[in-house]
């Protein structure tokens, strides 16, 4: 059966205009987002994940921020990029919403959580009254796995803990039943037992409701069980796309190899070395010319400083910017 094609990102290049100079965050990025799928967009900081995804939303200050012209956001065949400031107030909230790193600073602390989840119903879903919406407030914590809903939805976000604040931010997310829900590396400021069983509370949520998520992460470890596919960035750009499967077992991108060799595994006697990767990302000040990891990778050869790679498409589903795949590219070993 056919998926329902929900998020069509075609081209999207985003500038922001600075007293240096226009520095090129995301750089002609291309993809889809299907109903009830989770795509996480992986890389390290500064690689323009969160741009995408703010973008994706509107939420990037415009200007500095600059979307360019020829980007194609389309939404369930709606160009998000032209949407009217009306329309694009319902969107925001109603078709998409985000959830973010850290829910003390998004979650206003002199307001109840219950009041934080009621306001959001007011503003998109109007039709309901005070008590439907004190109800449906219940409704939502309880979803999320908040435990005796009744006595926490007066208490104000210094009263919960941390795992509990970011379930209510999933809740105030999910208020307006969005179609795509953006999770901005939504564990990385939790321990590790909470991390996983918030990425579990977004499965099973996305399960339930059939939401589509963009998850964004610097680690590719967070993604291996979560994630159906994962599309890599790097310096704007996006390197390699593919499945869960085929990044982890068959990734053709010296990017995502590095990454791969950068998830932790567990060693028996503990000899395991972290790999990691040296060096930076470009200056995104700069045109780049080439590959825009050319200075950072082991296997760089001439062409890559002076031609962009071209994509190579290995299965529906997985494709890769590398010279490496060109026909006439030296045989390399992988180095996982
Ligand atoms: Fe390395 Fe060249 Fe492939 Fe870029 S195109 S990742 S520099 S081998």
């Amino acid at each position: 059966m056919e998926k329902e094609l929900i998020l069509d990102v075609k081209d999207l290049k985003v500038s922001f205009h600075t007293y240096a100079g226009e520095v090129k965050a995301v750089r002609g990025v291309s993809f889809q987002l299907h109903k009830g799928e989770t795509l996480a967009l992986v890389g390290e900081s500064g690689c323009g994940k969160t741009v995408t995804s703010k973008a994706i939303l509107r939420l990037l200050k415009e200007p500095p921020a600059e979307i360019k012209e020829e980007s194609i956001i389309d939404f369930m065949g709606e160009d998000v990029t032209k949407m009217s400031k009306e329309r694009l107030q319902e969107y925001k909230g109603a078709d998409v919403a985000m959830i973010f790193q850290d829910p003390m600073t998004s979650l206003n602390p002199t307001m109840t959580v219950g009041n934080q989840i009621t306001e959001s119903l007011k503003i998109h879903r109007k039709e309901m009254d005070k008590e439907a919406r004190k109800k449906e407030a219940l409704r939502l914590l309880e979803l999320v796995g908040i435990p005796s809903p009744e006595s926490r939805v007066d208490q104000y976000p210094h009263q919960l803990s941390g795992g509990l604040r970011q379930r209510v931010m999933i809740a105030i997310a999910l208020a307006c039943d969005p179609k795509i829900l953006i999770a901005d590396e939504p564990t990385t400021a939790l321990d590790v037992t909470i991390q996983a069983q918030i990425l579990d509370l977004l499965d099973e949520l996305k399960e339930r409701l059939n939401t589509a998520i963009i998850l964004i992460t610097h680690d590719l470890g967070v993604v291996a069980n979560f994630a159906d596919e994962i599309q890599v960035m790097y310096a704007g750009e996006v390197m390699e796309k593919g499945t869960v499967e085929e990044i982890f077992r068959k990734a053709h991108h010296p990017y995502s190899w590095a990454l791969l060799r950068s998830v932790p595994k567990i060693s028996t006697d503990g000899s395991e070395h972290l790999y990691s990767l040296q060096g930076t990302p470009p200056d995104l000040i700069m045109d780049i010319h080439g590959c825009p990891f050319a200075d950072r990778c082991d296997y760089a050869m001439k062409i890559c400083k002076e031609q962009s790679p071209p994509r190579t498409d290995f299965s529906e589903t997985h494709h890769c910017f590398c010279w490496l795949d060109h026909p006439d590219a030296p045989d390399v070993e992988r180095p996982i």
